[in-house]
């Protein structure tokens, strides 16, 4: 268990807060102008002096003071200065509502430029978790499909086989009553075999199958056919007679084809990568209509793929869980972690989608898109305000305690 610093909720507010007072690129542009302004300003202020002083109203100590310091007061590049950091934390602050967490300023201004986004497939396209997926009975079996199911479930339920608990929970699902087996026997790599209900129930592999001498010539195409798009199937016997197949596989969640048919509809190239075979790969890429798939990538390998795109003049962001998608996520230009995978992933990222829906790639863009154009109004405005205000206060039309209440006019709210 985590405690202290270390907790997850710990580690997310010490990134708000670290991304809230940190500096994006786009502050230096604004430090640039104060650094030009401020001693414009100033002497501006002495010159406003002078004249008063000297040509206006000779003499008048007091009433040029004003003057020159209306100008200082109205020239203060508060607004310049806060354009940048206001619109950052207000920006970091909506993305955290949204479950998106930027590890700083600098990378809610990056995410707006990428135009290519690599995603990992499995745990971020799909679940990650196995799944049934498949029941297909043999013909003239006699048993209906929910008894079929019981058969299996209730053989299945003993075993501690990752596949075995994506079949009983897909069954269960069904709201079918699995019972007592006895007798469970493993296989280790072969499969299971139990009596359920006075029957001898086999659940396995062709090899499993063979050696109990049962035929299966009927289910080898189809599952010669499942296997090709990347399924498990286990074949099932009763009673020593072939009786069906369950089928299990890693599913895609239910947002990913949206989300990723938003992100083309945004201008990006998206490209899904991943170490299945061409053809398992092509099943799940077509099946969200990614633009390009990369296949039979090794782990290490991954970030070497970013690189390739990256020496192509493209912005890569990608798209990860696994702990073999962290050198991956730090070379690409933005990497962005998937909340529900690996905490290594999560520490190599730029960005975290707390919770592993694709949409909130969209999402940060988004958000990082109207943080910078919300920084650019802020400085425009800054500026404005000031390149106007400044001559009429040296003309002598502001008094400083009026002024005093207007700069707070730069700073508008983000949303
Ligand atoms: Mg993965």
């Amino acid at each position: 268990m985590k405690v202290g610093k270390d907790t997850t909720l710990a580690q997310i507010i010490k990134v708000v807060s670290d991304t809230q007072s940190s500096k994006a690129p786009i502050q230096r542009i604004a430090d640039k102008i104060s650094g030009i302004f401020v001693p414009i300003a100033i002497r501006i202020a002495i010159f406003t002096f002078l004249i008063w002083y000297f040509l206006a109203t000779p003499g008048e100590f007091a009433g040029s003071l004003e003057k020159a310091v209306a100008v200082l007061v109205i020239a203060c590049p508060c607004a310049l200065g806060l354009a940048t950091p206001t619109s950052i934390m207000a920006g970091s602050g909506r993305a955290t509502e949204w479950r998106i967490l930027f590890k700083s300023g600098e990378h809610i201004e990056a995410t707006q430029s990428f135009d290519t986004v690599v995603l990992d497939k499995t745990g971020t396209i799909t679940k990650g978790k196995p799944q049934l997926t498949n029941i297909i009975l043999a013909d003239g079996v006699g048993v209906d499909e929910d008894e079929f199911l019981i058969n299996v479930g209730s053989t299945e339920k003993n075993s501690e086989h990752p596949l075995a608990e994506a079949i009983v929970n897909g069954i269960t699902a069904k709201n079918l009553t699995l019972v007592d087996a006895i007798d469970f026997q493993a296989f280790p790599g072969y499969g299971v075999r139990a009596q359920v209900n006075g029957n001898e129930i086999l659940i396995g592999t062709r090899k499993l199958m063979d050696q109990y001498q049962i035929p299966i010539e009927t289910a080898l195409p189809i599952m010669a056919d499942l296997e090709s798009t990347g399924k498990t199937a286990m074949l099932v016997a009763t009673d020593q007679k072939y009786q069906g197949l369950v089928a299990v596989a890693d599913t895609v969640k239910e947002t990913s084809k949206a989300a990723i048919s938003h992100l083309k509809s945004l201008g990006l190239e998206v490209i899904m990568i991943t170490g299945d075979n061409t053809r398992t790969a092509r099943t799940i890429g077509e099946a969200v209509g990614v633009d390009k798939i990369l296949a039979e990538v090794l782990p290490e390998e991954k970030a070497k793929e970013i690189k390739k795109l990256q020496t192509q003049h493209r912005k890569v962001a990608m798209v990860g869980d696994g702990i073999n998608d962290a050198p991956s996520l730090v070379t690409a230009d933005i990497g962005m972690a998937i909340g529900t995978g690996t905490d290594v992933a999560i520490e190599a990222a730029d960005v975290t989608l707390m919770q592993g829906d694709l949409n909130h790639i969209g999402d940060a863009i988004h958000i990082s898109r109207k943080t910078m154009r919300n920084i650019k109004q802020n400085l425009f405005w800054a500026l404005a305000y000031n390149s106007i205000g400044i001559p009429i206060a040296a003309i002598g039309f502001l008094a400083p305690w009026v002024v005093e209440q207007q700069w707070h006019l730069a700073q508008y709210p983000l949303y």
